[in-house]
């Protein structure tokens, strides 16, 4: 495994100093401007893709940046979720896809998950996506639309959220739906012309 104390000791001797009244700020304050939910992928580190500092981005990271959709109980996501919009005042809420996505990649082509049950079963939450791609043939151009379907269907399953219905009831929070090209470092804004994109700006 890498040394990580050898980036930790970088970020102290290099990084830090330069941002040591940001930090000091940061250290009574929370109040980041977005909630981005992404996924999991090692390639796809919010903070780098759109430079923002410390304390900006409020993350929650799942596999396929899958949004279940609201039920009562507690668990991690929703829980992330209500804080970040009800407690945090969040204004912006960002679902983020990217391509060569493992989650959509076993999807779209079928893959065998029987090896990894509980994989398989979070990927439920991924079940409109699919349908709307059930017409296409298993593909590099199968997957693409997977990515962006699945980022509209988590988009429509976290407006089942109370905390992020009440805030889109009054104009307190907007949400926008991104795909991000690992390979070319891009960021596509999904436009309203997709399913359920009436929330997304
Ligand atoms: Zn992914």
């Amino acid at each position: 495994m890498p040394d990580l104390a050898d980036g930790v000791a970088r970020f102290q001797r290099d990084v830090f100093p330069a941002k040591a009244d940001l930090f000091a700020r940061l250290a009574t304050h929370h109040t980041p401007h977005t909630l981005f939910i992404g996924c999991s992928d090692a390639r796809v580190v919010p903070e780098l893709i759109t430079q923002g500092e410390p304390g900006e981005l409020f993350v929650v990271r799942t596999a396929g940046n899958l949004v279940p959709a609201y039920t009562p109980g507690a668990n991690g996501v929703t829980a992330s979720i209500e804080y970040a919009v009800a407690v945090l005042g969040v204004s912006d809420i960002v679902v983020c896809g990217h391509s060569a996505c493992g989650a959509m990649t076993a999807l779209a082509e079928g893959h065998d998950l029987s090896g990894a049950p509980v994989v398989a079963d979070w990927l439920r939450h991924a079940d409109a996506a699919l349908a709307r791609t059930a017409g296409m043939a298993a593909g590099p151009q199968k997957t693409a639309a997977l990515v962006r379907q699945n980022v509209y269907a988590q988009l429509a399953n976290l407006a089942t959220h109370p905390s992020v219905a009440r805030a889109f009831a009054e104009g307190g929070v907007t949400l926008h739906g991104w795909v991000f090209d690992i390979a070319g470092g891009r960021i596509e804004r999904l436009d309203a012309a997709g399913a359920g994109a009436a929330l997304v700006s």
